[in-house]
């Protein structure tokens, strides 16, 4: 039991307030537990790990002491003093190693190396056509993944997080999707990186990736229930409830592209159904709706254009795949009660009068409750969140208490990196 709620701090800290542990509980708290609550800041000296934790001297001194000579943390006297000898503060060292991250979307890609706060050290962005496949996506990553690395030696390198345009089995990092990335159906991710960078690889998919960035890099700690949308060439969303990315049984949760519209003309969608938001309101549904209409576009671009030059067949086709965006994400609204909806992603991003009839249509068709304080706000990471996502997933795994104290007990730095 103490093992399970021990992650959550302050739920712990306010346990221990309530009710001291005994020594001999006390000798739970791992070492990777104390790593935990020094990056967390909950205790910066050995006196506080001692109070919080119940440790003894010697047992908070051999845990950090671990910690030391693994170079997760790193010791300070910089404090200022108060009369007597400055103690000694403990930092977590986020530059004790890095993670190698790339947020592939179906029109943008980035690459990077991230410190072990997730700050890009080193990145690059690409437009590649991730339709070629593994075979030729995977590697140009991981050669661009030791580009990227320089000299640094590679056995600083503790994991690997991908963000990919597809739906993801997340436990296997299998891809699933048939029709969008069909070379890359049923691909197990993990092994095929595992053979060059022997560290734990995390695979989600694109739009979950960008959820997990934005909540943790704009809203942690002011909303747990985001619901972030991704309007681009495609249109997903990624689920966050109660603090955690909700991936449902398979991976499948958030997927309202493929959630029909009414009276939507009966569009046949690439995922065999039809009129499926995706398939009358994405950056590409508008692109062909455009051309039919006689509009020389070729990219979202053309249409910004032309809704600056005040076309207003334009404006009303994009005001009117606003509405029926809006009106799949008012169900999802009265379902999940979100805090927040962030609406990222090109589409999203360029056009206001897109993002105000999604506003008008959710706020008149959710019901009173879940919408009563509910706010539908711009992303403010952009395409950043991706690649914030994708260290913060794999950051969050590799210095988890579990993965640090197994690592320690393996007395090796691989394959889990620590
Ligand atoms: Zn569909």
């Amino acid at each position: 039991m103490l093992r399970y709620i021990s992650h959550d701090f302050s739920l712990l800290r306010c346990l221990w307030f309530t009710k001291p542990m005994s020594r001999r509980t006390a000798a739970l708290a791992t070492t990777g537990e104390v790593l935990h609550l020094i990056r967390s800041g909950e205790a910066v000296t050995r006196a506080d790990i001692g109070r919080v934790t119940g440790l003894s001297r010697p047992a908070v001194s051999l845990r950090v002491g671990e910690l030391l000579e693994r170079g997760l943390v790193v010791e300070r006297t910089d404090a200022p003093s108060t009369g007597g000898r400055p103690p000694v503060r403990l930092e977590f060292n986020a530059a004790g190693g890095v993670v190698l991250v790339a947020s592939l979307g179906a029109s943008r890609t980035r690459v990077a190396v991230c410190d072990l706060a997730g700050r890009e050290l080193a990145g690059r962005g690409f437009a590649i056509d991730v339709e070629q496949g593994p075979d030729v996506v995977l590697p140009l990553l991981m050669d661009t993944w030791e580009e990227l690395l320089g000299d640094r030696p590679r056995s600083m390198v503790r994991g690997v997080g991908m963000g990919v345009p597809a739906t993801v089995e997340f436990a296997k990092g299998r891809t699933e999707s048939v029709r969008v990335m069909a070379s890359w159906t049923g691909v197990v991710i993990p092994p095929i990186v595992q053979e060059r960078f022997p560290v734990p690889v995390l695979v989600d998919n694109d739009v979950n990736v960008l959820a997990i960035g934005e909540h943790r890099g704009v809203y942690a700690g002011m909303a747990d229930d985001l619901l972030f949308v991704k309007i681009s060439t495609r249109i997903g969303s990624g689920i966050v409830a109660g603090g955690r990315i909700l991936r449902g049984a398979l991976g499948a949760a958030g997927e309202i592209g493929h959630i029909p519209v009414k009276d939507g003309g009966g569009v046949l969608c690439r995922c065999g159904n039809v009129d499926c938001v995706d398939s009358v309101a994405s950056g590409t549904a508008l692109l062909r709706d455009l051309r039919k209409a006689g509009k020389d576009v070729k990219d979202i671009d053309d249409v910004t254009a032309l809704v600056r030059a005040g076309d207003a067949e334009t404006m009303a086709m994009v005001r009117e795949a606003g509405r029926r965006i809006g009106e799949v994400l008012a169900g999802a609204v009265n379902i999940l009660n979100p805090a927040v909806v962030v609406l990222g992603g090109d589409v999203a991003e360029a056009f206001a009068s897109l993002v105000s009839s999604i506003r008008e249509v959710v706020y008149r068709r959710g019901t009173a409750l879940a919408t009563r304080s509910l706010r539908i706000e711009p992303s403010r990471l952009g395409a950043a969140a991706g690649i914030s996502g994708c260290a913060v997933m794999v950051l969050d795994r590799v210095l988890s208490p579990e993965a640090v104290d197994e690592s320690l007990a393996r007395g090796t730095a691989a394959p889990s990196g620590i």
